[in-house]
């Protein structure tokens, strides 16, 4: 089996957006998280933190990610913002994170979600693509169907390089922020089939082996360790626990379970 780099994702949402916030934040655990780097670590600050954290952690280990972006590189698009504005700033970007997608309207269609990773990939930006269910769809067992099919079209029309170099974050939708986690198994299920199942459909089993897949939905400290002894898990996107100091507990137990799998 190939062995995938962990990966721990930071999603502050609108939080710390203040850049002395932000800062502040940072400085409480920016030495023992830069000291974790046996995996990635990327921290997701709002827009208006965006430049104070990437400057802050230049000298790091730890990647900085931004939560969303624009499809097309300039124009008319009161509001938004670009994968040519973000290049400088980071080398992440969270799309069609479920609570983006609810708000719906045009930006969060699969199509726009496909031109967004297309034009973040163009610009050597990594995305991590959200995909998951929601509970009406969990409970009348549509998951399969519905993952694989938000799978299928984030990634429409590229190449199998391109797919490999991304991220996938599966997120059922009733875990985020509600403290009620997937149980490992469903979970690990779920990437197994509906992911992993889908990407070497599309594009090939040393593809599907190659991308990373994190686990999103109240993801803490205590349960972590679980996620990440789960062969097909290989990190996690983290909103609320990512907002404490015992973060770095958190990404610390997460290497430590990776590694011991
Ligand atoms: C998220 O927003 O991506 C998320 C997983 O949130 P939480 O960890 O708070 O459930």
């Amino acid at each position: 089996m190939r062995i995938r780099r962990p990966i721990l994702a930071a999603n502050w949402k609108m939080n710390l957006g203040r850049p002395e916030d932000a800062l502040e934040f940072m400085r409480r655990i920016r030495f023992a998280l830069n000291a974790i780097d046996t995996s990635d670590r990327v921290v997701c600050p709002p827009f208006t933190s965006l430049p104070a954290v990437s400057e802050a952690l230049a000298a790091t280990s730890i990647a900085v990610g931004a939560q969303n972006m624009h499809f097309e590189e300039q124009g008319a698009h009161t509001g938004e913002i670009s994968a040519a504005m973000l290049a400088g700033l980071c080398k992440f970007v969270i799309l069609g994170h479920s609570e983006r997608r609810a708000a719906g309207g045009t930006l969060e269609t699969d199509a726009a979600i496909n031109r967004k990773v297309k034009a973040a990939l163009a610009k050597d930006l990594t995305p991590i693509v959200c995909v998951g269910e929601n509970l009406a769809q969990m409970e009348a067992g549509e998951t399969n169907t519905w993952v694989s099919g938000q799978v299928s079209s984030a990634f429409e029309g590229l190449s199998p390089a391109q797919v490999a170099r991304c991220v996938i974050a599966y997120e059922p939708i009733w875990a985020i922020g509600t403290g009620k986690a997937a149980t490992p198994a469903d979970a690990n299920r779920v990437i197994a089939l509906s992911i992993r199942g889908t990407i070497t459909d599309r594009f090939g089993e040393d593809v599907a082996q190659a991308v990373r897949v994190q686990y999103g939905g109240s993801a803490t400290v205590d349960n972590i360790a679980e996620f990440m002894a789960m062969p097909e898990i290989d990190g996690a996107l983290v909103g609320g626990a990512s907002l404490k100091p015992d973060y770095v507990d958190l990404v610390r137990r997460a290497v430590e379970a990776a590694g011991s799998r």
